[in-house]
């Protein structure tokens, strides 16, 4: 039988998570919306905090996945709800208190799910558990990653990779203490000779171009870099250094199941704010929602009101099923998508709705409806954009390859 409602061994995780976004997020929210690119300080005792809360430093909010941690799960599980649930349930919390401020929590980034998911032991005891961000998108690739040109040369005599290139749009880039660079053994071999390196932050051969300014989450630096060089231990190549004809760029691939539900929980997190909020206003204009009347007997405001929170239920829905099937080692990439396809467009969609909906208020800086309008828009981007979802949604149920249906 199918149970709907959230695990109940997860309340107080959930509990945590939403105190933090109301003590700490939604306090901050707007000082980091306008000063765009200064730190923010004060999620350094919360990252301290939750370290110390659990060993793996995913921590009372189960921070993370997607663009924002580790969203991979332990090896071994045998839990039908386990981390990916829980990881899922602490974002939609804490995106309700600032989507920015959750992207640049230290510690975190996706950097740590592509590492949890291939590193061997060794590459574990090294890099697990710190902050690392995840270099994919060059200037002439970004939603066909397989068109990467960055480079990584193996050099014989001090036994490293060296790799050469550009990457832009690098979330977390300049704060993250390690950057997860995606770059190519050999051009001519396609998909299959793009590997992911782990470089430290502070490599002389890494050139920090720029740091973009951003329609939203501005709280959460987004950088641009020129890969000049830069030297790496072969140790730090992860998964298999041979250029595999099958299979390899597929698991790298893997990746985004586990963070694609990540992603789109966090558009549920904003857009249950915007909702929460919207109600309150039209309350205060004496607009009461009425779930025991049809639609076209209630005040236009009030249908619209429930004709969005039930798209929203439908998104938050679809997440859940995709993370538990994360958590049930079920194939779920078609379900990944469909929850980070569903989730980005209800909640740009229901954002800019609630904005309507409270009119010149919504508009203004007085709310942060008009902050959250501003920010959900890169749930439907980053990790594949709308139309990509779509199209590997459409590849799956037809049963076409990549070059089938592009
Ligand atoms: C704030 C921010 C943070 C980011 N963080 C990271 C990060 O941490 N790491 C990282 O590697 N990248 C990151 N990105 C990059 C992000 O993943 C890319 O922007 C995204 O994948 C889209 O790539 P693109 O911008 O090159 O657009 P393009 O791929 O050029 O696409 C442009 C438009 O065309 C559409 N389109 C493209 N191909 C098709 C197709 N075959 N069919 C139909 N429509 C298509 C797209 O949906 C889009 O609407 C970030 C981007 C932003 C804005």
């Amino acid at each position: 039988m199918i149970n709907l409602e959230s695990p109940r061994k997860f309340e107080q995780l959930v509990d945590q998570a939403h105190m933090v976004a109301v003590e700490i997020f939604r306090k901050n929210s707007r000082k980091y919306d306008l000063a765009e690119h200064e730190y923010p300080k004060e999620l350094d005792m919360l990252a301290a905090v939750m370290e110390g809360a659990t060993p793996s430093g995913a921590g009372a909010g189960g921070v993370g996945g997607g663009s924002g941690g580790n969203g991979a799960q332990p090896k071994e599980t045998g839990n039908r709800n386990g981390s990916n649930m829980a990881t899922l349930l602490g974002l939609i919390e804490l995106c309700w208190g600032d989507v920015g401020l959750l992207l640049t929590m230290p510690r975190q980034g996706l950097g740590q799910a592509a590492i949890a998911a291939v590193a061997d032991e060794e590459q574990m005891k090294r890099f697990g558990g710190r902050w690392a961000a995840m270099a994919i998108t060059e200037p002439e690739a970004g939603s066909d990653s397989a068109a990467i040109r960055t480079t990584a040369k193996y050099d014989e005599e001090t036994d490293e990779y060296v790799l050469n290139g550009e990457k832009i749009f690098v979330t977390s880039g300049d704060r993250a203490e390690l950057i997860v660079v995606w770059a190519t053994l050999d051009p001519s071999q396609g998909r299959a000779a793009i590997k992911s390196f782990v470089v430290e932050r502070d490599n002389p051969g890494l050139r920090l171009d720029r740091l973009e300014h951003k329609l939203g989450i501005r709280a959460s630096d987004t950088a641009n870099f020129v890969l000049d060089n830069v030297r790496v231990p072969k140790e730090n190549l992860l998964g298999s250094p041979e250029i595999a004809p099958k299979g390899g760029f597929a698991g790298v691939m893997q990746t985004f199941d586990n963070t694609r539900p990540l992603v789109a929980g966090m558009a549920i997190g904003v857009a249950r704010a915007c909702l929460e909020r919207t109600r309150e206003l039209l309350g205060e204009a004496g607009i009461e929602i009425d779930y025991d009347r049809a639609l076209h007997s209630q005040p236009a405001a009030a249908a619209e009101f429930i004709s969005m929170e039930s798209d929203w239920e439908a998104a938050r829905l679809l997440t859940m099923r995709a993370a538990w099937m994360a958590d049930n080692r079920k194939p779920n990439s078609l379900q990944a998508s469909m929850a980070k396809a569903k989730a980005g467009r209800v909640g740009t969609d229901v954002a800019l709705r609630c904005v309507a909906l409270a009119g010149s208020i919504g508009y203004g800086e007085g709310e942060l409806l008009e902050k959250w309008a501003r920010d959900v828009k890169i749930l439907d981007i980053f990790e594949g954009t709308q139309q990509i979802q779509l199209l590997i949604i459409a590849r799956l149920l037809l049963g076409k390859t990549s070059a089938e249906l592009r």
